[in-house]
Protein backbone atom coordinates (compact mmCIF):
# COMPACT_ATOMS: atom_id res chain seq x y z
CA UNK A 1 0.00 0.00 0.00
CA UNK A 2 0.87 3.80 -0.86
CA UNK A 3 -1.85 5.06 -1.52
CA UNK A 4 -4.18 6.83 0.81
CA UNK A 5 -6.84 4.63 2.09
CA UNK A 6 -5.54 1.40 4.47
CA UNK A 7 -6.38 -2.49 3.57
CA UNK A 8 -9.61 -1.85 5.43
CA UNK A 9 -10.45 0.48 2.71
CA UNK A 10 -10.89 3.46 5.66
CA UNK A 11 -9.35 6.56 4.84
CA UNK A 12 -6.10 6.21 6.14
CA UNK A 13 -5.25 8.81 8.85
CA UNK A 14 -1.85 10.42 8.19
CA UNK A 15 -2.49 13.23 10.49
CA UNK A 16 -2.96 10.79 13.43
CA UNK A 17 -5.92 12.91 14.62
CA UNK A 18 -4.58 16.01 13.55
CA UNK A 19 -1.79 15.81 16.06
CA UNK A 20 0.62 16.26 13.04
CA UNK A 21 0.52 19.51 10.98
CA UNK A 22 0.39 19.68 7.23
CA UNK A 23 2.90 21.66 6.62
CA UNK A 24 5.80 19.54 5.97
CA UNK A 25 7.06 18.54 2.89
CA UNK A 26 6.56 15.08 2.86
CA UNK A 27 9.66 13.63 1.20
CA UNK A 28 12.29 15.28 3.39
CA UNK A 29 10.82 12.64 6.18
CA UNK A 30 8.99 9.98 5.03
CA UNK A 31 8.59 8.63 8.68
CA UNK A 32 6.25 11.37 9.43
CA UNK A 33 3.10 10.76 7.20
CA UNK A 34 4.22 7.20 6.34
CA UNK A 35 3.72 5.91 9.88
CA UNK A 36 0.54 5.29 9.48
CA UNK A 37 1.19 2.63 6.84
CA UNK A 38 2.84 0.48 9.06
CA UNK A 39 0.71 1.46 12.39
CA UNK A 40 -2.44 -0.06 13.45
CA UNK A 41 -4.69 3.15 13.94
CA UNK A 42 -3.87 4.14 17.23
CA UNK A 43 -7.01 3.85 19.88
CA UNK A 44 -5.95 7.18 21.82
CA UNK A 45 -7.10 9.99 20.23
CA UNK A 46 -5.57 13.25 20.86
CA UNK A 47 -7.51 16.01 22.88
CA UNK A 48 -8.75 18.83 20.66
CA UNK A 49 -6.88 20.80 23.29
CA UNK A 50 -3.66 18.87 22.68
CA UNK A 51 -3.69 20.10 18.83
CA UNK A 52 -4.73 23.47 19.23
CA UNK A 53 -1.78 24.11 21.86
CA UNK A 54 0.65 22.36 19.24
CA UNK A 55 -0.30 24.85 16.65
CA UNK A 56 0.30 27.79 18.71
CA UNK A 57 3.59 26.35 20.22
CA UNK A 58 4.38 25.89 16.14
CA UNK A 59 3.89 29.57 15.61
CA UNK A 60 5.75 30.38 18.92
CA UNK A 61 8.69 28.13 17.30
CA UNK A 62 8.47 30.16 14.04
CA UNK A 63 8.43 33.46 16.12
CA UNK A 64 11.50 32.75 18.65
CA UNK A 65 13.20 30.33 16.70
CA UNK A 66 16.87 30.34 15.79
CA UNK A 67 17.73 33.13 12.66
CA UNK A 68 15.02 35.28 13.89
CA UNK A 69 15.34 38.41 15.17
CA UNK A 70 14.02 37.40 18.70
CA UNK A 71 16.51 34.65 18.86
CA UNK A 72 18.97 37.77 18.33
CA UNK A 73 17.68 39.20 20.95
CA UNK A 74 17.33 36.45 23.73
CA UNK A 75 21.25 35.39 22.65
CA UNK A 76 22.62 38.74 23.61
CA UNK A 77 20.91 38.68 26.89
CA UNK A 78 23.26 35.77 28.06
CA UNK A 79 26.47 38.64 27.99
CA UNK A 80 27.48 40.35 31.07
CA UNK A 81 24.78 43.16 31.35
CA UNK A 82 21.09 41.33 32.08
CA UNK A 83 18.66 42.86 32.97
CA UNK A 84 15.00 41.83 32.64
CA UNK A 85 14.27 44.17 30.29
CA UNK A 86 16.72 43.44 28.10
CA UNK A 87 14.80 39.85 26.96
CA UNK A 88 12.47 40.23 24.63
CA UNK A 89 9.28 38.29 24.13
CA UNK A 90 10.86 34.85 23.95
CA UNK A 91 11.67 32.26 26.55
CA UNK A 92 13.75 29.16 25.85
CA UNK A 93 14.49 25.63 27.17
CA UNK A 94 18.14 23.94 26.55
CA UNK A 95 18.56 19.82 26.20
CA UNK A 96 21.59 18.56 26.16
CA UNK A 97 22.14 15.03 24.85
CA UNK A 98 23.38 13.15 27.44
CA UNK A 99 23.05 8.72 28.61
CA UNK A 100 21.74 6.43 25.86
CA UNK A 101 19.05 7.02 23.20
CA UNK A 102 16.27 5.72 25.03
CA UNK A 103 17.17 8.11 27.84
CA UNK A 104 17.50 11.19 25.55
CA UNK A 105 14.05 10.28 24.09
CA UNK A 106 12.22 10.85 27.22
CA UNK A 107 14.36 13.80 28.37
CA UNK A 108 12.69 15.17 25.18
CA UNK A 109 9.51 14.68 25.72
CA UNK A 110 9.43 15.84 29.37
CA UNK A 111 10.90 19.30 27.99
CA UNK A 112 8.72 19.61 25.36
CA UNK A 113 5.80 19.23 27.68
CA UNK A 114 7.32 21.54 30.35
CA UNK A 115 8.37 24.36 27.03
CA UNK A 116 4.12 23.84 26.57
CA UNK A 117 2.97 24.13 30.14
CA UNK A 118 5.45 27.55 30.67
CA UNK A 119 5.14 29.20 26.97
CA UNK A 120 9.05 28.61 26.08
CA UNK A 121 10.60 27.00 23.09
CA UNK A 122 13.02 24.23 23.33
CA UNK A 123 16.36 23.66 21.36
CA UNK A 124 17.97 20.44 21.60
CA UNK A 125 21.77 20.32 21.62
CA UNK A 126 23.47 19.02 18.15
CA UNK A 127 26.62 18.23 18.86
CA UNK A 128 26.01 14.77 19.30
CA UNK A 129 23.93 12.43 16.31
CA UNK A 130 20.32 13.92 17.17
CA UNK A 131 19.81 15.24 12.96
CA UNK A 132 20.89 11.66 12.04
CA UNK A 133 18.32 9.98 14.02
CA UNK A 134 15.38 12.16 14.39
CA UNK A 135 13.60 14.79 11.90
CA UNK A 136 12.83 18.40 12.17
CA UNK A 137 9.07 18.04 14.39
CA UNK A 138 8.16 21.79 13.79
CA UNK A 139 7.46 22.96 10.66
CA UNK A 140 9.27 26.35 9.02
CA UNK A 141 11.56 26.46 11.74
CA UNK A 142 14.65 24.18 13.14
CA UNK A 143 14.96 22.80 16.42
CA UNK A 144 18.66 22.48 16.81
CA UNK A 145 20.48 25.18 18.65
CA UNK A 146 22.62 26.97 16.75
CA UNK A 147 26.29 25.89 16.99
CA UNK A 148 27.80 29.52 18.15
CA UNK A 149 25.23 29.63 20.33
CA UNK A 150 26.94 31.98 23.11
CA UNK A 151 26.92 28.87 26.28
CA UNK A 152 27.52 26.08 23.86
CA UNK A 153 31.26 25.96 25.79
CA UNK A 154 29.65 25.34 29.02
CA UNK A 155 26.97 23.04 28.48
CA UNK A 156 29.00 20.01 29.38
CA UNK A 157 29.94 21.78 32.64
CA UNK A 158 26.64 21.81 34.18
CA UNK A 159 27.20 18.92 36.55
CA UNK A 160 25.43 18.31 39.98
CA UNK A 161 28.24 20.79 41.59
CA UNK A 162 28.18 23.27 38.89
CA UNK A 163 26.96 26.55 40.43
CA UNK A 164 24.90 28.12 37.76
CA UNK A 165 22.87 25.13 38.47
CA UNK A 166 19.69 25.76 40.50
CA UNK A 167 19.99 23.09 42.92
CA UNK A 168 23.25 24.22 43.96
CA UNK A 169 22.37 27.43 43.81
CA UNK A 170 19.84 26.92 46.67
CA UNK A 171 22.50 24.76 48.83
CA UNK A 172 25.09 27.82 48.56
CA UNK A 173 22.25 30.21 49.20
CA UNK A 174 22.91 32.22 46.32
CA UNK A 175 19.25 32.65 45.32
CA UNK A 176 16.81 35.21 47.33
CA UNK A 177 13.44 33.75 47.73
CA UNK A 178 11.76 36.25 45.55
CA UNK A 179 13.45 37.12 42.61
CA UNK A 180 16.56 35.30 39.79
CA UNK A 181 18.67 37.89 38.51
CA UNK A 182 20.18 35.58 36.13
CA UNK A 183 19.72 35.43 32.29
CA UNK A 184 20.10 31.64 32.63
CA UNK A 185 19.62 28.58 34.84
CA UNK A 186 20.62 24.85 34.44
CA UNK A 187 18.36 22.05 36.25
CA UNK A 188 20.47 19.13 37.12
CA UNK A 189 17.53 16.15 36.59
CA UNK A 190 19.67 13.50 36.91
CA UNK A 191 19.98 9.84 38.73
CA UNK A 192 21.83 10.77 41.43
CA UNK A 193 20.21 14.53 41.54
CA UNK A 194 20.02 15.94 45.76
CA UNK A 195 17.09 17.20 47.55
CA UNK A 196 17.68 20.84 46.38
CA UNK A 197 17.59 19.61 42.79
CA UNK A 198 14.44 17.55 43.28
CA UNK A 199 13.24 21.42 44.29
CA UNK A 200 12.19 21.79 41.08
CA UNK A 201 9.26 19.98 41.16
CA UNK A 202 8.13 22.82 44.28
CA UNK A 203 5.14 25.09 43.38
CA UNK A 204 6.90 28.07 44.41
CA UNK A 205 10.54 27.01 42.91
CA UNK A 206 8.41 27.16 39.74
CA UNK A 207 7.47 30.78 40.50
CA UNK A 208 10.85 31.73 40.62
CA UNK A 209 12.28 29.86 37.54
CA UNK A 210 9.66 30.99 35.38
CA UNK A 211 11.79 34.76 35.66
CA UNK A 212 14.51 32.75 33.75
CA UNK A 213 14.31 33.33 30.15
CA UNK A 214 17.07 30.41 29.32
CA UNK A 215 17.19 27.47 31.12
CA UNK A 216 19.89 24.41 30.58
CA UNK A 217 18.43 20.91 31.23
CA UNK A 218 20.97 18.08 31.90
CA UNK A 219 18.34 15.51 32.54
CA UNK A 220 18.25 11.82 31.62
CA UNK A 221 15.12 11.27 33.74
CA UNK A 222 11.19 10.92 32.28
CA UNK A 223 9.66 13.17 35.16
CA UNK A 224 6.69 14.17 33.21
CA UNK A 225 4.66 11.85 36.54
CA UNK A 226 5.94 14.89 38.86
CA UNK A 227 5.10 17.74 36.67
CA UNK A 228 1.70 16.68 37.08
CA UNK A 229 1.59 16.55 41.31
CA UNK A 230 2.85 20.62 40.89
CA UNK A 231 -0.56 22.13 40.99
CA UNK A 232 -0.37 25.00 39.07
CA UNK A 233 0.21 22.15 35.75
CA UNK A 234 -2.42 19.84 36.50
CA UNK A 235 -5.73 21.74 35.64
CA UNK A 236 -3.63 22.60 31.92
CA UNK A 237 -2.30 18.85 31.76
CA UNK A 238 -5.96 17.66 32.37
CA UNK A 239 -6.90 19.36 29.84
CA UNK A 240 -4.20 18.72 27.86
CA UNK A 241 -4.45 14.78 28.50
CA UNK A 242 -8.08 13.69 29.75
CA UNK A 243 -6.61 10.31 29.35
CA UNK A 244 -3.86 10.31 31.54
CA UNK A 245 -2.10 7.46 30.30
CA UNK A 246 -1.12 8.64 26.59
CA UNK A 247 1.01 11.30 27.55
CA UNK A 248 3.86 10.22 26.73
CA UNK A 249 1.99 8.09 23.63
CA UNK A 250 0.95 11.19 21.99
CA UNK A 251 3.90 13.20 22.51
CA UNK A 252 6.09 10.91 20.75
CA UNK A 253 4.20 10.17 17.98
CA UNK A 254 4.43 14.14 17.88
CA UNK A 255 8.20 14.86 18.03
CA UNK A 256 9.54 11.78 16.99
CA UNK A 257 10.40 11.06 13.41
CA UNK A 258 12.83 8.50 12.07
CA UNK A 259 15.25 10.18 9.62
CA UNK A 260 14.95 8.29 6.18
CA UNK A 261 17.78 6.52 6.50
CA UNK A 262 16.65 5.19 9.75
CA UNK A 263 13.28 4.73 7.93
CA UNK A 264 14.42 2.59 5.01
CA UNK A 265 16.20 0.56 7.74
CA UNK A 266 12.79 0.05 9.36
CA UNK A 267 10.83 -0.79 6.65
CA UNK A 268 13.12 -3.18 5.12
CA UNK A 269 13.20 -4.91 8.68
CA UNK A 270 9.40 -4.38 8.54
CA UNK A 271 8.24 -5.39 5.54
CA UNK A 272 11.17 -8.90 5.07
CA UNK A 273 10.36 -10.23 8.83
CA UNK A 274 6.84 -8.31 9.66
CA UNK A 275 4.59 -7.53 7.63
CA UNK A 276 3.11 -10.95 6.56
CA UNK A 277 3.15 -12.45 9.83
CA UNK A 278 -0.72 -12.97 11.35
CA UNK A 279 0.75 -11.55 14.73
CA UNK A 280 3.78 -9.89 15.77
CA UNK A 281 5.34 -9.96 19.28
CA UNK A 282 8.76 -7.54 20.46
CA UNK A 283 11.14 -9.61 23.03
CA UNK A 284 13.52 -6.53 24.39
CA UNK A 285 15.95 -8.22 26.42
CA UNK A 286 18.31 -5.35 28.41
CA UNK A 287 20.22 -6.86 30.48
CA UNK A 288 22.05 -4.79 33.15
CA UNK A 289 23.65 -7.27 35.54
CA UNK A 290 27.91 -6.88 35.31
CA UNK A 291 29.44 -8.42 33.22
CA UNK A 292 26.25 -8.22 30.60
CA UNK A 293 25.64 -10.92 28.27
CA UNK A 294 24.37 -14.36 27.69
CA UNK A 295 22.49 -15.75 30.90
CA UNK A 296 20.85 -19.28 31.17
CA UNK A 297 18.52 -18.21 33.92
CA UNK A 298 17.72 -15.03 31.52
CA UNK A 299 16.85 -17.37 28.76
CA UNK A 300 14.65 -19.08 31.20
CA UNK A 301 12.84 -16.35 32.35
CA UNK A 302 12.04 -15.38 29.12
CA UNK A 303 10.84 -18.32 27.81
CA UNK A 304 8.53 -18.72 31.17
CA UNK A 305 7.37 -15.23 30.75
CA UNK A 306 5.92 -15.75 27.44
CA UNK A 307 5.04 -19.23 27.35
CA UNK A 308 3.10 -18.51 30.55
CA UNK A 309 1.48 -15.39 29.38
CA UNK A 310 0.76 -16.94 25.56
CA UNK A 311 2.01 -14.67 23.92
CA UNK A 312 4.27 -18.10 22.65
CA UNK A 313 3.13 -21.74 22.08
CA UNK A 314 4.94 -24.17 23.90
CA UNK A 315 6.58 -27.09 22.92
CA UNK A 316 4.60 -30.11 21.22
CA UNK A 317 5.41 -33.04 23.92
CA UNK A 318 5.61 -35.79 20.69
CA UNK A 319 8.83 -35.69 19.32
CA UNK A 320 7.81 -37.54 15.75
CA UNK A 321 5.14 -34.79 15.25
CA UNK A 322 5.33 -33.12 11.73
CA UNK A 323 2.46 -30.68 11.57
CA UNK A 324 0.56 -32.57 8.51
CA UNK A 325 -1.26 -29.58 7.89
CA UNK A 326 -0.21 -27.96 4.56
CA UNK A 327 -2.78 -25.77 3.69
CA UNK A 328 -1.16 -22.36 3.96
CA UNK A 329 -3.43 -21.33 6.56
CA UNK A 330 -0.88 -22.04 9.11
CA UNK A 331 -0.68 -19.18 11.48
CA UNK A 332 2.51 -17.17 11.52
CA UNK A 333 3.67 -15.66 14.34
CA UNK A 334 6.97 -13.25 13.93
CA UNK A 335 8.99 -12.57 17.07
CA UNK A 336 11.11 -9.76 16.76
CA UNK A 337 14.08 -9.63 19.39
CA UNK A 338 15.95 -6.60 20.34
CA UNK A 339 19.41 -7.27 22.12
CA UNK A 340 22.59 -6.81 22.47
CA UNK A 341 23.59 -9.65 22.26
CA UNK A 342 22.67 -12.58 19.61
CA UNK A 343 22.07 -15.56 21.84
CA UNK A 344 18.81 -15.13 23.29
CA UNK A 345 17.10 -14.89 19.45
CA UNK A 346 19.51 -17.42 18.39
CA UNK A 347 18.14 -19.79 21.32
CA UNK A 348 14.69 -19.43 20.66
CA UNK A 349 15.00 -19.72 16.73
CA UNK A 350 16.28 -22.79 17.52
CA UNK A 351 13.70 -24.19 19.40
CA UNK A 352 11.41 -23.58 17.04
CA UNK A 353 13.33 -25.07 14.52
CA UNK A 354 14.24 -28.46 15.98
CA UNK A 355 10.72 -29.08 17.79
CA UNK A 356 7.19 -27.96 17.03
CA UNK A 357 5.13 -25.74 18.28
CA UNK A 358 1.74 -27.33 20.41
CA UNK A 359 -0.53 -24.91 18.89
CA UNK A 360 0.72 -25.78 15.43
CA UNK A 361 1.93 -22.29 14.56
CA UNK A 362 4.93 -21.44 12.82
CA UNK A 363 7.19 -19.13 15.07
CA UNK A 364 9.46 -17.08 12.91
CA UNK A 365 12.38 -14.98 14.96
CA UNK A 366 14.07 -12.58 13.86
CA UNK A 367 16.75 -9.66 15.40
CA UNK A 368 17.97 -7.16 13.69
CA UNK A 369 20.87 -6.46 15.27
CA UNK A 370 23.76 -7.92 17.37
CA UNK A 371 26.13 -4.81 18.66
CA UNK A 372 27.45 -6.92 21.67
CA UNK A 373 28.14 -3.51 23.98
CA UNK A 374 26.54 0.14 23.76
CA UNK A 375 28.29 2.70 21.88
CA UNK A 376 26.32 5.88 22.32
CA UNK A 377 27.15 8.50 20.05
CA UNK A 378 28.47 5.99 17.75
CA UNK A 379 26.22 7.40 14.15
CA UNK A 380 25.15 4.13 12.36
CA UNK A 381 24.75 2.45 16.21
CA UNK A 382 22.43 4.98 17.38
CA UNK A 383 20.21 4.76 14.08
CA UNK A 384 20.03 0.92 14.69
CA UNK A 385 18.92 1.51 18.31
CA UNK A 386 15.99 3.98 17.22
CA UNK A 387 15.19 1.46 14.24
CA UNK A 388 15.01 -1.54 16.55
CA UNK A 389 13.08 0.69 19.16
CA UNK A 390 10.58 1.97 16.18
CA UNK A 391 10.51 -1.58 15.04
CA UNK A 392 9.44 -3.19 18.34
CA UNK A 393 6.60 -0.44 19.01
CA UNK A 394 5.62 -1.69 15.31
CA UNK A 395 4.19 -5.35 16.84
CA UNK A 396 1.17 -6.81 18.92
CA UNK A 397 2.53 -7.16 21.81
CA UNK A 398 5.67 -6.64 23.83
CA UNK A 399 7.91 -7.86 26.65
CA UNK A 400 10.42 -5.73 27.73
CA UNK A 401 13.42 -5.64 30.65
CA UNK A 402 12.60 -3.58 33.61
CA UNK A 403 13.67 -0.38 34.10
CA UNK A 404 14.68 0.04 30.86
CA UNK A 405 14.19 3.76 28.82
CA UNK A 406 14.74 1.55 25.51
CA UNK A 407 11.65 -0.01 26.57
CA UNK A 408 9.62 2.44 27.40
CA UNK A 409 9.98 4.29 24.53
CA UNK A 410 8.42 1.78 22.30
CA UNK A 411 5.88 0.58 24.25
CA UNK A 412 4.83 4.71 24.37
CA UNK A 413 5.15 4.85 20.52
CA UNK A 414 3.46 2.05 19.91
CA UNK A 415 0.26 2.55 23.01
CA UNK A 416 1.74 -0.79 24.17
CA UNK A 417 0.72 -2.16 28.09
CA UNK A 418 4.31 -4.41 28.14
CA UNK A 419 5.06 -7.49 29.78
CA UNK A 420 7.81 -6.52 32.10
CA UNK A 421 10.47 -8.81 33.20
CA UNK A 422 11.21 -8.28 36.91
CA UNK A 423 15.35 -8.01 37.39
CA UNK A 424 16.99 -11.37 38.28
CA UNK A 425 18.01 -11.70 41.79
CA UNK A 426 21.31 -14.35 42.82
CA UNK A 427 21.29 -15.17 39.34
CA UNK A 428 18.18 -16.94 38.89
CA UNK A 429 14.77 -16.18 37.25
CA UNK A 430 12.44 -14.21 39.32
CA UNK A 431 8.97 -15.67 39.89
CA UNK A 432 6.54 -14.68 38.77
CA UNK A 433 8.93 -14.06 35.72
CA UNK A 434 6.78 -10.79 34.48
CA UNK A 435 3.80 -8.82 35.11
CA UNK A 436 1.36 -6.68 32.60
CA UNK A 437 2.05 -3.21 32.98
CA UNK A 438 -0.97 -1.17 34.17
CA UNK A 439 -0.06 1.26 31.78
CA UNK A 440 2.12 2.14 28.74
CA UNK A 441 3.40 5.46 30.35
CA UNK A 442 7.13 5.22 30.61
CA UNK A 443 8.67 5.24 34.29
CA UNK A 444 9.85 8.31 36.59
CA UNK A 445 12.56 6.04 37.93
CA UNK A 446 13.68 8.31 40.52
CA UNK A 447 11.08 10.39 41.54
CA UNK A 448 11.12 13.15 44.14
CA UNK A 449 8.96 11.04 46.81
CA UNK A 450 9.63 12.77 50.02
CA UNK A 451 10.04 16.83 49.57
CA UNK A 452 7.31 19.54 48.60
CA UNK A 453 5.14 16.77 46.89
CA UNK A 454 5.53 13.87 49.60
CA UNK A 455 1.55 14.91 50.04
CA UNK A 456 0.69 14.77 46.34
CA UNK A 457 2.37 11.16 45.74
CA UNK A 458 0.54 9.54 48.38
CA UNK A 459 -3.31 10.79 47.80
CA UNK A 460 -3.13 11.59 43.69
CA UNK A 461 -4.96 8.55 42.17
CA UNK A 462 -3.69 8.90 39.07
CA UNK A 463 0.01 8.21 39.64
CA UNK A 464 1.11 4.82 40.61
CA UNK A 465 4.76 3.84 42.14
CA UNK A 466 5.87 1.29 38.49
CA UNK A 467 5.77 -2.32 38.19
CA UNK A 468 9.42 -2.49 37.91
CA UNK A 469 10.72 0.16 40.40
CA UNK A 470 8.91 0.82 43.86
CA UNK A 471 10.45 3.88 44.19
CA UNK A 472 10.01 5.45 40.61
CA UNK A 473 6.23 6.97 39.49
CA UNK A 474 4.44 6.36 36.64
CA UNK A 475 0.90 7.94 35.37
CA UNK A 476 -2.14 5.71 35.04
P1 LIG B 1 18.43 1.86 28.90
O1 LIG B 1 19.87 1.95 29.32
O2 LIG B 1 17.97 0.44 28.75
O3 LIG B 1 17.54 2.65 29.79
O4 LIG B 1 18.28 2.45 27.41
P2 LIG B 1 19.11 3.56 26.63
O5 LIG B 1 18.58 3.55 25.23
O6 LIG B 1 19.08 4.88 27.32
O7 LIG B 1 20.61 3.08 26.61
C1 LIG B 1 20.96 1.83 26.13
C2 LIG B 1 21.76 1.93 24.82
O8 LIG B 1 22.44 0.68 24.60
C3 LIG B 1 20.87 2.10 23.60
O9 LIG B 1 20.58 3.42 23.32
C4 LIG B 1 21.72 1.44 22.53
O10 LIG B 1 22.77 2.28 22.17
C5 LIG B 1 22.27 0.25 23.27
N1 LIG B 1 21.31 -0.87 23.29
C6 LIG B 1 20.76 -1.47 24.37
N2 LIG B 1 19.92 -2.47 24.00
C7 LIG B 1 19.92 -2.47 22.65
C8 LIG B 1 19.24 -3.26 21.67
O11 LIG B 1 18.44 -4.14 21.97
N3 LIG B 1 19.49 -2.97 20.36
C9 LIG B 1 20.36 -1.98 19.99
N4 LIG B 1 20.56 -1.76 18.69
N5 LIG B 1 21.03 -1.23 20.89
C10 LIG B 1 20.81 -1.46 22.20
Amino acid sequence: TNGSSTDSGKPRDKLLGRLLTEEFDEDSCLSRYQSSLYRKPSPYKPSRYLVSKLRSYEMLHKRCGPGTKAYKKATESLGENYSSKSVGECRYIVWIAVYGLGNRVLTLASLFLYALLTDRIMLVDQRKDINDLLCEPFPGTSWLLPLDFPLTDQLDSFDRESPRCYGTMLKNHAINSTTIIHSYLCLYIIHDYDDHDKMFFCEKDQLLIRQVPWLVFNSNLYFIPSLWLIPSFQFELSKLFPQKETVFHHLARYLFHPTNHVWGMITRSYNAYLSRADERLGIQVRVFSKPAGYFQHVMDQILACTQREKLLPEMSVSKSQVTNNTSRSLKLKAVLVTSLYPEYSENLRQMYWEGSSSTGETVQVYQPSQEMYQQTDNKLHDQKALAEIYLLSLTDHIVTSDSSTFGYVAQGLGGLKPWILYKPKNNTAPEPPCVRAVSMEPCFLRAPLYGCQAKEVKITPFVMYCEDRITGLKLV
